[in-house]
């Protein structure tokens, strides 16, 4: 996707700090945290969001949680415990329109 920001981090077009990656998927810290934590995890293909997952591309999403557990050990938040999250649409105030997983942690939240 041309036009998609989180697409131009993934293809190296824009920069980002970088926790975490595989084959599969994408994971760096959010330009404006709202945690001490927070890292967003992506699938490194484009998905619009929660909506769009079907069972071709759900192979992305089992990776995206298997590698949400390794950024919380490397982010030293997987015993302390975080909070996951994925905004969805207009209600859901989703702002980037490609699948992503806030993962926040790093203090006790509200
Ligand atoms: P959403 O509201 O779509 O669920 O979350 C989008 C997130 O992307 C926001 O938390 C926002 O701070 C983050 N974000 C927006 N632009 C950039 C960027 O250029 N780089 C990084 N690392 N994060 C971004
Ligand atoms: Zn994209």
């Amino acid at each position: 996707m041309e036009d998609c920001l989180f697409c131009k981090i993934i293809s190296g077009d824009i920069p980002a700090e970088k926790v975490y990656e595989d084959e599969y998927v994408l994971a760096f810290k959010d330009i404006n945290p709202s945690a001490p934590i927070h890292v967003l995890v992506v699938p490194k293909i484009h998905i619009q969001d929660v909506n769009n997952i079907n069972e071709e591309n759900v192979i992305y999403v089992s990776k995206i949680f298997e590698a949400i557990k390794e950024v919380a050990k490397i982010c030293n938040i997987y015993d302390t415990g975080y909070r996951v999250i994925s905004n969805c649409g207009k209600d859901g105030r989703q702002e980037v329109p490609h699948l992503h997983f806030h993962i926040l942690g790093g203090k006790k939240l509200s």
